[in-house]
């Protein structure tokens, strides 16, 4: 698609208040593919207020009238799929065939659930002899990472607006112009101006304007820790609430009575896929001792298959980061059975995928989030032994138990310390909760559960 050169803002494309620009770089030949405006805070100032004015109104709209734009913008988004799919392929380096299936894919699935989550969803209900309404929260400061760069941004836009809030979108550098074809989707979609607006820029600049606007009642923020801990503590100051989607470094836990095989090479995909850049990606890998060498055996020969299809990372910053932790992990004394620093291509910004046996759980690849395509595998004695690993990190994201009963992997799971554990490979569900225990987050999005984000409580007594 072409990029660009305004900010959607109250419904129309306005040039930016500065001339400052963000070029775009695919990945994959490090080629500039378009440039879009750079926004500061006076253009976030113009979008909170576009998106304050067309606060009462939306809020007022039927649901079912709310619930009839999104079905309307899901329908748009089914309709551009294949351009979705190149624009993603484009700006984050995933492979044609993913972005079709996933980035393209799960984001109609996703603005269709809240199609119908707007027009079912009880915004009323009486609770004795007070009737208690579920009203939008206001005006939303929506800030986006680039790894599932449309599933971020429709993950936050398609519950605010089933809520009735307006939203302010500032998504990330690397990956904006996904961002500029949702933002015409939703023009498409009828939905009315200054419900939806979008200011591309900087994370420190246009992001950290949004996030301390005093006219935004929300943040709502997927990213890094270490930013999410910032957004967090502006917005406490302001007494504004705030919604957390942080990091994660997830345990694929493999019990002993487990189908070994099937657990390794489910959990090497897992790792692999969008190139290791996925916050709930299983990174560690747990296996008992009795079954350690088959299982690091299985899982560097998983891995060396994926070497000719693997996509390259977001950016060239992003390589040198992951390179630096794969150094790192060989300096700690991890043992390296599959990939390492060497680049798989001569162009691009291509990381080998890549396995680490012998990892010990305070290594540091054990314990940060790497966000590249690198697994490691531990070692543990005993189910005890399991345990303490698994919630042994400031993370809990996600997970995953493979047991040979489905009851046994339950037991286990319910004792992590995380979001969302897959058993025996579970499929995903966009309707299931997803968001962290402990430093992953605060909140919770997709389904219903995501939607009350966006929604506070009025009562009133008879
Ligand atoms: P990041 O924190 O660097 O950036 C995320 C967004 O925040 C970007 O839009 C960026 O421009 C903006 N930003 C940066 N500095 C800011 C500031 N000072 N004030 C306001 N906004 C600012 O993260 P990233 O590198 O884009 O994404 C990768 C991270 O996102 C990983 O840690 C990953 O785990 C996390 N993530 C979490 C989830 C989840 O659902 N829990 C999902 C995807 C990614």
């Amino acid at each position: 698609m072409k990029a660009h050169d305004g900010m959607y803002i109250d419904g129309a494309w306005r040039p930016a208040a500065g001339g400052d620009v963000i070029e775009v770089v695919n990945p994959a030949d490090e080629q500039v593919i378009g440039r879009v405006p750079a926004g500061t805070a006076a253009d976030v100032d113009t979008a909170v207020r576009a998106a304050r004015a067309a606060l009462p109104g939306w809020a007022a709209t039927p649901p079912a009238e709310r619930a009839a734009r999104l079905a309307a913008l899901r329908d748009v988004l089914a309709a551009r799929k294949d351009e979705i799919a190149e624009t993603v392929t484009a700006e984050l380096g995933s492979p044609l065939n993913f972005s079709q299936a996933v980035h393209a894919g799960v984001p109609i699935a996703v603005a269709g659930s809240y199609a119908e989550l707007a027009a079912t969803y009880a915004f009323e209900e009486k609770v004795g002899n007070s009737t208690v309404y579920h009203e939008p929260i206001g005006v939303v400061g929506a800030i986006t990472p680039w790894n599932y760069p449309l599933h971020q941004i429709v993950a936050k836009a398609a519950p605010a607006l089933a809520a009735g809030c307006t939203v302010v979108l500032k998504p990330a550098e690397d990956t904006p112009l996904v961002a500029q074809l949702f933002a015409e989707a939703v023009h498409e979609a009828g939905v009315p101006a200054g419900v939806f607006n979008l200011v591309t820029g900087r994370g420190p600049v246009a992001g950290q304007a949004l996030a301390e606007h005093p006219d935004v009642d929300l943040v709502s923020f997927t990213g890094s820790t270490a930013v999410g801990r910032q957004i967090a503590m502006v917005a406490g100051a302001a007494v504004k609430k705030v919604a957390l989607e942080l990091g994660g470094k997830s345990a694929n836990v493999i019990l002993p009575s487990a189908d070994l095989a099937k657990a390794v090479n489910v959990g090497v995909a897992n790792v692999m896929s969008n190139s290791g850049q996925t916050c709930s990606a299983w990174t560690r890998m747990l296996v008992h001792r009795d079954q350690y060498d088959e299982a690091v055996e299985l899982a560097a020969a998983a891995a060396a298959k994926y070497g000719e299809r693997i996509g390259p990372v977001v950016s060239a910053k992003q390589q040198e980061r992951v390179l630096g932790y794969i150094e790192k992990g060989v300096a700690e004394g991890a043992r390296l059975v599959a990939g390492g620093t060497e680049a798989p291509r001569e162009q691009g910004c291509f990381v080998s995928p890549t396995v680490f046996a012998d990892v010990t759980p305070e290594m540091t690849i054990a314990q940060e989030e790497i966000f590249g395509p690198v697994l490691s595998i531990l070692r543990y004695e005993d189910e005890a032994d399991a345990l303490r690993i698994a919630n042994g990190t400031v993370y809990g994201l996600a997970g995953a138990v493979w047991a040979g009963e489905e009851a046994e992997a339950v037991a286990f799971a319910r004792r992590m310390d995380t979001g969302q554990v897959d058993i025996n490979g579970g499929r995903f569900n966009p309707l299931a909760p997803f968001g962290g225990y402990k430093q992953s987050g605060v909140g919770r999005e997709l389904g219903a559960h995501g939607l009350t984000e966006y929604l506070q409580t009025k009562s009133l007594q008879f």
